[in-house]
């Protein structure tokens, strides 16, 4: 390969050019690996299958930590009325975590499908 500052030809494995001294792979030395620390631990999967086949009784909520939301949402399920907002509520819940802009409780984003 050849060095992004002097042009020069460098070794392929070389970190650094010998002509300029240029650091040829600062992404490698500097951030051995990127950890997203806006992405949530949680899997999306099971985000995704609990808002949709029990989301009307809050149990996506309470697997995201939102312990609060899914205890408000089990009480509006148990009333007729309800029910009917609940169910809005879980399917807009649901589109959330498919479009992948759904958070936990500490506000990070649920976006990995799996763990
Ligand atoms: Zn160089």
């Amino acid at each position: 390969m050849f060095c992004k500052q002097c042009g020069n030809k460098v070794d392929d494995d070389a970190a650094f050019c010998a002509h300029c001294g240029y650091n040829l792979k600062p992404e490698q030395t500097v951030t051995p690996e990127v950890v997203d620390t806006n992405v949530s631990s949680k899997s999306r999967l099971v985000a995704f299958l609990l808002a949709f086949f029990v989301g009307v009784l809050g149990v996506h909520n309470f697997y995201l930590g939102k312990t609060g939301l899914g205890i408000a949402q089990l009480i509006l399920t148990i009333t007729i009325i309800g029910s009917i907002a609940s169910s809005i509520w879980a399917l807009v819940d649901w589109i959330m975590i498919v479009a992948g802009s759904a958070k936990d409780s500490d506000g990070k984003i649920v976006k990995k499908w799996t763990d």
